[in-house]
């Protein structure tokens, strides 16, 4: 594997999404201070992942990944970060049981606060005045208030990033080995709103079945440690090179480089150009790594990213996660899926089913339907059973909290809902409600 390109040679390639800071001197500084500071994970812990992103590719395990579109500072909470945990434990016990797979889950937590946008500028109507400023990057970036002094971009703020997500991993780290990801704890996750909704009852009668399984399991001596806790991974976008490159260490036991700010990283729909600074310093490390894929990319487009990303073709290194849009995705990703298959890499199929169904509600308020999100996810089903490839997992942005973000779902949410409960500083999340019922949902898929 070949060093590890220097920042100034990724910006020369006039790496997008990237913030203008106005002083460089303090980005040094921020820089410095990070290539101090510890690991947040090991790269022995990528290397797990890697495997079990393996089995994925081979059709043996489906992905569950999730989590806030954008995390906040304020949001690292333990109120919040348990919130998040519990409906992806929620979920994976469904996909699991009703799938009857085994899954791997990755938190979409502990370290994604950087956004690209589509638009430099935000413009907003302040006190009968049109005013415009720096669009919101993320937490990393500047701050989500509407103020000149707070879209500035400041780079101590990745330093803050960096403590945010030591906080979060390590309470992560605490619940999942801690107990409170012991399967027998099934019930508990569940005990309080969602058990009197329709879906949290039917959430409550799975869990019965479980727990009469562990019993079973006990009454006859087998008691093994995979009932106690859970392997649970991190994942970010990697966007702000300053904040990737510095937590870009060499592994001593291999020699390799590990971006170890978290487990998985991915490069965005608007930074993946193949000769581009996102593209170049993933290619390098040795994670497990993705890169989404829209509507607009042809299978050329995704073959050059394998082979600049994966030269070696080794499974669960790289992931493909698709984010079309529930109007393209059966029409759009058979070329795709197909003709990457028939060049022979390795890689796993994830569905994003947020991405490409966003749209403005007449309120202002950025939203999605639930039923576009399944129409997506099982589009995504659809094509790849009619190929014989493996539907590997789902990418999606949720919350445990009973926000009003996303339209639709059994809630019935409404437009005119949204504005009850709308937290996200980005895109509009699933709720905790939603989120159960997408697991539903796709555990059906998966049976099928
Ligand atoms: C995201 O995952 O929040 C995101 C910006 O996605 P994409 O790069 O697919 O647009
Ligand atoms: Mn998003």
């Amino acid at each position: 594997m070949s060093a590890i390109p220097d920042l100034e040679s990724l910006h020369a390639r006039g790496a997008a999404q990237q913030p203008s800071y106005p002083d460089r001197a303090a980005v040094d500084a921020a820089v410095t201070k990070l290539r101090t500071m510890p690991p947040l994970v090991f790269a022995g812990e990528c290397d797990d992942l890697t495997d079990k992103i393996a089995a994925v590719t081979r059709g043996e395990a489906f992905l569950l990944q999730g989590g806030d579109c954008a995390e906040t500072f304020a949001g690292v909470t333990a109120d919040n970060v348990r919130n998040k945990l519990r409906v992806l434990l929620q979920m994976a016990v469904v996909l699991t049981y009703a799938g009857s797979v085994p899954v791997v889950k990755v938190g979409r937590l502990a370290g994604q606060y950087a956004k690209p946008r589509s638009s430099d500028n935000e413009t907003r109507t302040v006190d009968g005045q049109s005013v415009t400023l720096p669009a919101y990057r993320g937490d990393a970036v500047n701050g989500f208030e509407f103020t000149p002094e707070s879209r500035v971009p400041d780079p101590q703020r990745l330093v803050d990033v960096y403590n945010a997500s030591a906080a979060t991993l390590n309470l992560v780290r605490a619940f999942v080995t801690g107990g409170y990801a012991d399967l027998r704890q099934v019930h508990t996750w569940n005990t309080d709103f969602v058990r009197s909704s329709p879906i949290g009852q039917r959430y409550e009668s799975m869990a019965a079945d479980i727990e009469r399984a562990l019993t079973f399991m006990k009454a006859i001596g087998a008691d093994p440690d995979e009932f106690h806790r859970v392997d649970f991974h991190s994942s970010h976008e990697a966007l702000v090179l300053e904040y990737e490159h510095a937590m870009t260490r060499i592994d001593s036991r291999t020699d390799a480089p590990y971006d170890v700010s978290g487990h998985f990283v991915w490069i965005g729909e608007r930074t993946r150009q193949l000769d581009g600074a996102h593209v170049e310093l993933l290619s390098k490390i040795r994670n497990p790594i993705g890169v989404k894929l829209g509507p607009t990319t042809s299978a050329d487009d995704a073959i050059a990213l394998a082979a600049k990303l994966n030269p070696d073709n080794i499974p669960g290194r790289l992931t493909f996660i698709t984010r079309f849009g529930a109007g393209k995705i059966r029409e759009g990703l058979p070329d795709l899926v197909e003709k990457v298959t028939a060049a022979g890499l390795q890689v796993a199929w994830v569905c994003d089913p947020m991405h490409g169904n966003t749209f403005e509600a007449s309120s202002g308020y950025k939203t999605r339907k639930f039923e576009d999100v399944i129409d997506e996810l099982q589009g995504f089903f659809d094509v790849h059973r009619a190929l014989g490839t493996w539907p590997g997992g789902i990418h999606i942005e949720l919350t445990g909290d009973d926000v009003t973000e996303c339209v639709g779902g059994g809630e019935e949410l409404a437009e005119i809902d949204l504005g009850n409960r709308y937290e996200s500083v980005c895109d509009p999340r699933l709720n905790r409600v939603q989120s159960l019922e997408t697991a539903f949902l796709v555990a059906e898929m998966l049976r099928k």
